[in-house]
């Protein structure tokens, strides 16, 4: 069987050069051979120069996205070793972890596939018409590598619409129990991967929960705790303390999902941690969790709407010394960024008003249309407006297991900041 031909023009951007995994329309200069959609094509130049080979969709806009720079067939063998080859990065680079991403899609150079690992279970996201005529080797190779006690799909996303497929959810094979028990951190999450959000976790922020360490104490000495000399702190009145987590911070965590970032407010020592979600199912969950970890006296939870209840914390002039914010993706796609950006704003700007003179302020966005520029952009806009000012204590990014390709900012969505907050 002939590959078919996909010709690029002469005068384009050399972005396929430089690390971008996709072809657009405007690109190509011809197409030589009738290729059907799913199937591979060779990516050449101008010249017909070999630059690398990938999946063919004419329904996309992504008209073609790379498989491998390398001349050699595309099959069953190769996705097996692509695929051992993303979990064996991932064993190398994070040894302790047991649950990750073990596919990040293009990054791994699988596009448009995602595979999360939680324990045992293994969940599967197909994004990409090449990776759904292709799901059987997937699952072929993933039989091979993992002893995995069962495999569900999460492909219940719009953007396979864009290539020309419907959304897909259920058991691969024999149904399990879709609750997961996962280790992070030496704590213990329990995550539904039927029903949590996306694939049931958000892996990417591990490195930055553990981030919260140093955040979490010194709060009760900071408020005017003394301690005796006998080590009992007495608090502003001159009485003993009998709280051991005297010193730990009061912590705001909104969208809190399972609770992730509480979890690691409370193994880090923090006094107290309000959780809110606008789903009760969220907050059933993230609530399971603490009391599983042995931290529910230390939590409160609140089924709201971040949106109001922000503003209503405000207006009843409570404070806290950590504001978290992990919000959803608020801008989908380019058209709705605007929109994005002012609801971002307004949680920020509610947020750190919420935060104590020298507290911290995390906030987050995973929404790749909001650039790391715009997202600090509209931090400024939000606490000139709030009268704070932010002094950076982190800015950080997705964790290991979320690759991020040079020359690929799609791949880069994550933005992660850390700020001390002051009065002005
Ligand atoms: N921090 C979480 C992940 C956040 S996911 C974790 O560590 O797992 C985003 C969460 O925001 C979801 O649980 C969703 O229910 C919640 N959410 C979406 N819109 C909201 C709103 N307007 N107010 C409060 N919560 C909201």
């Amino acid at each position: 069987m002939t590959v078919s031909k996909v010709f690029l023009k002469q005068n384009r951007k050399k972005r396929l050069e430089q690390g971008h995994p996709w072809v657009y329309p405007g690109e190509i200069e011809k197409i030589e051979g009738d290729p059907q959609g799913g199937d591979i094509v060779h990516i050449v130049n101008h010249a017909g120069h070999f630059l690398a080979q990938g999946f063919y969709n004419p329904l996309s806009q992504l008209k073609v996205r790379v498989v491998t720079y390398a001349e050699v067939e595309v099959d069953e063998n190769l996705f097996f070793d692509k695929i051992e080859q993303a979990w064996k990065r991932r064993q190398w680079l994070l040894p302790e972890v047991t649950s990750c991403r073990v596919v990040h899609g293009e990054a791994d150079f699988l596009p448009g596939l995602i595979i999360d690992k939680y324990e045992d279970v293994l969940v599967v996201q197909i994004l990409s018409l090449g990776m759904e005529v292709r799901r059987q080797w997937i699952f072929k190779a993933l039989k091979k590598i993992f002893r995995q006690r069962g495999i569900y799909e999460r492909s219940d996303v719009p953007v396979r619409r864009l290539e020309g497929l419907e959304e897909r959810v259920g058991f691969v094979e024999e149904p399990f129990d879709t609750k997961v028990m996962v280790r992070e951190n030496g704590l213990s999450i329990l995550v539904d991967v039927a029903e949590g959000q996306k694939t049931g976790y958000f892996f990417d922020q591990r490195e930055n929960r553990a981030a919260l360490k140093p955040l979490m104490s010194g709060w009760g000495l900071r408020h005017g705790i003394q301690v005796q000399e006998n080590g009992h702190p007495l608090d502003t009145k001159g009485k003993e303390i009998k709280n051991p987590f005297w010193n730990g911070a009061e912590v705001l965590d909104c969208f809190s999902h399972t609770g992730s970032f509480m979890l690691h407010a409370c193994l880090f020592g923090a006094k107290k941690v309000t959780c809110l979600d606008v789903s009760e199912k969220a907050i059933e969950m993230a609530k399971g969790n603490a009391l599983l970890n042995g931290f529910l006296h230390r939590t409160e939870f609140v089924a709201a709407n971040a949106f109001d209840f922000l503003r209503e914390q405000v207006k009843l002039k409570k404070s806290w010394d950590v504001v978290i914010l992990d919000p959803p993706a608020f801008a989908k796609n380019r058209q709705a960024l605007q929109g994005a950006i002012r609801g971002y704003k307004e949680i920020n700007l509610q947020g750190m008003k919420l935060v104590r003179n020298g507290g911290i302020l995390v906030t987050a966005s995973c929404s790749y249309h909001l650039s790391a520029t715009l997202f600090l952009n509209m931090l400024q806009e939000a606490a000139r407006d709030a009268h704070r000012v932010l002094r950076l204590v982190e800015f950080r990014r997705a964790g290991i297991d979320h690759p991020v390709l040079l020359g690929s900012e799609e791949t880069d969505y994550l933005k992660f900041a850390i700020y001390e907050v002051f009065d002005r």
